[in-house]
């Protein structure tokens, strides 16, 4: 068993910025686990001090069923993939994949044997007698994820290690990691800031802000009902419609607007609420359409198959996905209606769930 579980987690740097604050989380053995959040959330300091390259300042680090709060790095038993790969630029491949195991005192025909063992299920094999400077990016890569793999570790931990790679090669390493991590089964702990890796990757994810974790749960959970207003407009290729309005006989009140809201949700009149819909969940109209938020066509973004069309009205900017057959001028009125089914409402920036 390797599980991880980390009870009140506490880093103070020098100085007093309080990087992890008071974390409690449990990973499950075999996990995908994304650790995703903007700069500076902290998520670097949490894959360290679960390393062990970072001490905290209080709580603790459990590792299947040991306290490895005060065990140094190496006694760990968990390998770490940086975002350079860390690779040792005068070193052959055989020899980078090998050298933890050189480490760990493994006698050297062994070592080769093992080293050549993982190289062939990275798909490295032809390259074991070169150097870092001889591979590219995405193959530079897979040598750190086999030295990563070569002592067995109870536990992976990934410093962004797809950052490096060019979009298409990112893609492809990210399938690629995805297989390997199913095929191992081996715990899995991810730091990005690229949500849609770790939606992509991931078995659960949690969101960071300040040093705490603001939304723990599943791709779609946090994608389709994120638990506060930071997540939902964090979370998605597109933000998340974030309106300010008034609870209104069982609706949301947003510009003289009466907006459809879930069934079930318990609004007082007047209550000041954020109302939430994905540009995704809106349909355009050129015509003015009873319940639609109106306004006039700002800015229109050609996303491929679909376009994003931003609308300037009573209620701010709205923005709204609409299909690539749908002709959109801009300076023309538009209007975009909201479904029901979709809509989240906020109170305090918190989500309300229906009864
Ligand atoms: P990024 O995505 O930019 O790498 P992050 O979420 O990984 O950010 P951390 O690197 O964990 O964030 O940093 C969390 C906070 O701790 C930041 O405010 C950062 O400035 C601070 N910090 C990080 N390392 C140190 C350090 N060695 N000394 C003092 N403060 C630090």
């Amino acid at each position: 068993m390797a599980d991880i579980a980390l009870a009140a987690l506490t880093k103070v740097y020098p100085g007093g910025v309080r990087a992890l604050d008071a974390i409690d989380l449990t990973i499950a053995d075999g996990e995908f686990f994304a650790l995703l959040g903007p700069s500076g959330c902290g998520k670097t300091t949490l894959l360290r001090t679960l390393a062990g390259l970072e001490t905290a300042t209080s709580g603790s680090v459990v590792l299947g069923g040991t306290d490895v709060t005060a065990l140094a790095p190496g006694r760990r038993d968990v390998a770490m993939v940086f975002q350079d790969y860390a690779l040792f630029p005068h070193m052959t491949v055989t020899d980078n994949i090998a050298y933890p195991l050189r480490i760990r005192k493994v006698p050297g025909g062994e070592r080769r044997e093992r080293a050549a063992e993982t190289a062939a299920e990275l798909g490295l094999t032809d390259y074991l007698a070169r150097r870092p400077d001889q591979l590219s990016g995405g193959q530079q890569q897979r040598v750190a994820l086999a030295r990563a793999m070569a002592c067995r570790p109870r536990a992976f931990l990934f410093d962004e290690p797809l950052s490096n790679l060019d979009a298409r090669l990112r893609l492809e390493a990210r399938t690629f990691l995805k297989r390997l991590q199913r095929e191992l089964g081996v715990t899995t702990v991810f730091v990005t800031h690229d949500q849609a890796e770790a939606l992509a990757l991931a078995d659960r994810i949690a969101v960071m802000e300040h040093g705490r974790i603001r939304q723990l749960g599943t791709p779609a959970e946090v994608f389709r009902r994120p638990a506060n207003t930071f997540v939902a407009s964090f979370i998605g290729s597109t933000p998340m419609n974030l309106l300010p309005g008034t609870a209104a006989r069982g609706a949301v009140r947003v510009a003289d607007l009466a907006l459809p809201t879930p069934d079930g949700l318990d609004l007082a009149d007047g209550e000041e609420l954020t109302y939430g819909i994905r540009p995704e969940y809106l349909t355009y109209h050129e015509a003015p359409t009873p319940g639609a938020l109106g306004g006039e066509v700002r800015v229109v973004e050609n996303l491929g198959s679909a376009q994003l069309v931003t609308l300037e009205g009573p209620a701010g900017p709205v923005q709204v996905v609409v299909d690539e057959d749908t002709e959109v001028t801009p300076g023309r009125e538009g209007h975009a209606l909201p479904r029901a089914d979709r809509a989240l409402v906020y109170r305090d920036g918190e989500l309300l769930t229906p009864t």
